[in-house]
């Protein structure tokens, strides 16, 4: 992690950490975040853009030092928001459990709070020692209104009978917007004014992303 990163974060309590692809990030990841920090009363959330995922056929994803660009334009003005390029840096596949392990080692005393979608959040039981990720951290997945999730959870809890209070779900209804949509509005030159900040339309625009 970035020196001055962990510096600035050093007195934080309660840690969220926004994990996804953020291809692009949009006002429904901001809101998450932001709804996140309050209602757990984090005080930093620390955006995390995958390098390579390992769920992902990663010729489809765009380039991660754009997409960490366009997350770093779209956080600059809260300063309870911050970005790391710890995933990008590290090589090969970005396992969640070795970003919360090198996080873990630098910031010992922090609660983490491990954000990402409900729907990514399911899957954690095929991700890389999800066992290690309930003990290094909460995981909170943020999900659209409707989103059913109980039977997914239940099957979570009875196999990892600790993850009972590590798993949380937050309806985020502003996660209505999603980056599939963005992408495909652009793909088919349709406008996305208002989905994202403004910054971030402007950068996909000038580097014809998702044409
Ligand atoms: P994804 O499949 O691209 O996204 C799944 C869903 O969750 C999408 O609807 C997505 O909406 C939403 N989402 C993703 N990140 C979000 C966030 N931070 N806040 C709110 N909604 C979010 O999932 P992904 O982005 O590749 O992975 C999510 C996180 O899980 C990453 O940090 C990744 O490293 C981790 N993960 C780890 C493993 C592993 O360790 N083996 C495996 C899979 C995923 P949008 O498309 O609108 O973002």
């Amino acid at each position: 992690m970035e020196a001055s990163i962990r510096q600035e974060l050093s007195n934080a309590q309660r840690l969220g950490i926004m994990g996804g692809t953020f291809d692009p990030i949009h006002y429904g990841h901001l809101v998450a975040a932001e709804t996140a920090r309050v209602e757990l009363g984090l005080d930093y959330v620390l955006f995390i853009p995958t390098g390579e995922s390992p769920h992902k056929n990663n010729l489809k994803v765009t380039d991660a030092e754009m997409r960490f660009e366009m997350v770093e334009i779209s956080i600059k003005n809260n300063k309870y928001f911050k970005a790391s390029r710890i995933e990008i840096e590290r090589k090969g596949p970005s396992y969640t459990v070795d970003t919360l392990r090198e996080i873990h080692k630098l910031l010992p005393k922090q609660e983490i709070f491990f954000i990402t979608g409900t729907d990514a959040m399911i899957d954690i039981l095929s991700w890389r020692e999800p066992e290690e990720i309930f003990r290094l951290a909460r995981v909170i997945g943020a999900s659209r209104p409707g989103y059913e999730s109980q039977k997914h959870l239940a099957k979570i809890f009875s196999q990892y009978p600790e993850s009972r209070d590590r798993l949380y779900q937050l309806e985020i209804p502003a996660l209505a917007i999603s980056s599939t949509y963005i992408r495909s509005r652009v793909g088919n030159n349709k406008s996305v004014r208002y989905l994202l900040p403004d910054e971030v339309r402007m950068y996909i625009e000038n580097n014809g992303l998702y044409r």
